[in-house]
């Protein structure tokens, strides 16, 4: 199987720092704490045993690897398009990939629970399924806002015997729950660990996270190479915090041939501030709970309302690995709009009977734009993050079919 390795570029110096970008925690609080993660990490990298258990479970409760589709009647357009099927994986995503890999090691450093936000609540149940598998307590702190409108999620996080903590102050959504599961941590981080949800935060959540999701590119390449005897023109991928984009970047960061895009959420449009989570594109240089990184924000710096169709998309931050890549000009970021995204849902469940996550139909939608200005015999390779079941009655809600 297809070995994870984080490229140079993605990894961190002995601060934390990629480039200008990403940093150490300097909450006196928590300076032990990340500290202790950090070291777990890099004992498990070089830990065959360790590995081993992974693999395992990857392969056997996952499903991995995931595999390569050619979708024919996309492709029509011009260039070949194929997916990534992320969406295939147990419980529907590609956040499953780092929180197994977390909970692993939070078993592996003695703790009994982990501790997490969630917006959407697709982090909240990825890691209650990793939990409730590997046998830790799960605790997950929601938004009263989010809990109220992400309903099926709560109820699945419930059913796998996560405790959930409601989250009332200010907003009552991520912004508040990352703060109350903070919290948390740093008054019980002796018995627990925090299991963040994408390569975003201060050393050594982006570089961990990255290498847990590494797996989807190393996979890609590989079966991309054995399926259709060449690399893909372009690879491209959704971008929220930045993690299924980053996985799947990681192994082409060195093929200066194949072209790596970024996706993000232009929502109702690039010229409406707070109404769309267009980061990389709009973002300025400044910290935002506890990194540096490109971020949507007002006059006085202080992070921007933001707002995506998908809500694993509408983040006002974003990964300090990928603003490192913006600033090297290894990746292109690009958007999509939300109706642009509601098209590619569509497109994609019709002609190809793949119902995507709306997060993912960024990518789609970017990708068929794409396919239609290449020849024929380009290869465009889209990463499907995730699946749209959570999506349809939203989705029902904006269209009328
Ligand atoms: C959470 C989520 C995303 C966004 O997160 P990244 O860290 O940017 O990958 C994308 N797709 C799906 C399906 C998600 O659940």
């Amino acid at each position: 199987m297809a070995k994870e390795q984080l490229n140079p570029l993605v990894q961190p110096d002995t601060e934390g720092f990629f480039g200008k970008h990403g940093g150490k925690i300097d909450h006196p609080d928590l300076v032990a704490a990340l500290a202790e993660i950090e070291a777990g990490f890099r004992s498990i990298v070089g830990d065959s045993e360790f590995i081993a258990e992974m693999k395992r479970l990857q392969a056997t409760y996952v499903g991995r690897p995931s595999p390569i589709y050619h979708a024919r009647t996309l492709s029509k357009r011009g260039a070949q398009i194929y997916l990534k099927r992320e969406d295939l994986n147990h419980t529907g995503a590609h956040k499953i990939n780092h929180c197994l890999g977390e909970v692993l090691l939070a078993k592996k450093l003695g703790k009994k629970k982990v501790v997490a936000e969630t917006g959407a609540g697709q982090h909240g149940v990825a890691l209650a399924t990793a939990a409730a598998l590997l046998g830790l307590e799960c605790e997950i702190h929601m938004g009263v806002v989010d809990i109220a409108k992400e309903h099926p999620n709560v109820s699945r996080m419930k059913i796998l015997g996560a405790k959930i903590v409601p989250v009332s102050e200010g907003a009552g959504t991520l912004k508040e729950a990352v703060d109350s599961a903070f919290r948390a941590y740093i008054g019980n981080w002796e018995q627990s660990m925090f299991a963040i949800g994408s390569v975003v935060g201060p050393a050594p959540y982006p570089e961990m996270v990255s290498y847990f999701q590494s797996i989807i590119g190393s996979e890609a390449k590989e079966q991309f190479q054995q399926q259709y005897g060449c690399l893909p023109d372009e690879v491209v991928a959704c971008v929220g915090g930045g993690s299924n984009a980053l996985g799947l970047f990681n192994a082409f960061l060195d093929d200066d041939g194949v072209r790596k895009v970024g996706v993000e959420p232009a929502g109702e449009g690039l010229d409406k501030p707070g109404r769309h989570a267009a980061t990389m594109t709009l973002g300025k240089f400044g910290k935002i709970q506890g990194f540096n990184c490109y971020y949507l924000q007002e006059e006085d710096g202080t992070p921007a309302a933001v707002h995506s169709i998908a809500s694993g998309l509408d983040y006002p931050g974003v990964g300090p690995q990928h603003c490192h890549l913006k600033d090297l000009q290894k990746v292109d970021y690009e958007t999509a709009t939300d109706e642009e995204c509601l098209a590619a849902f569509l497109t994609l469940s019709r002609e190809e009977g793949i119902i995507p996550a709306l997060e993912s139909s960024h990518a789609v939608a970017y990708a068929l734009r794409r396919a239609a200005e290449l020849p024929a015999d380009k290869h465009i390779l889209v990463n499907l993050s995730g699946r749209g079941d959570k999506d349809v009655d939203y989705v029902l809600s904006k269209i009328e079919l």
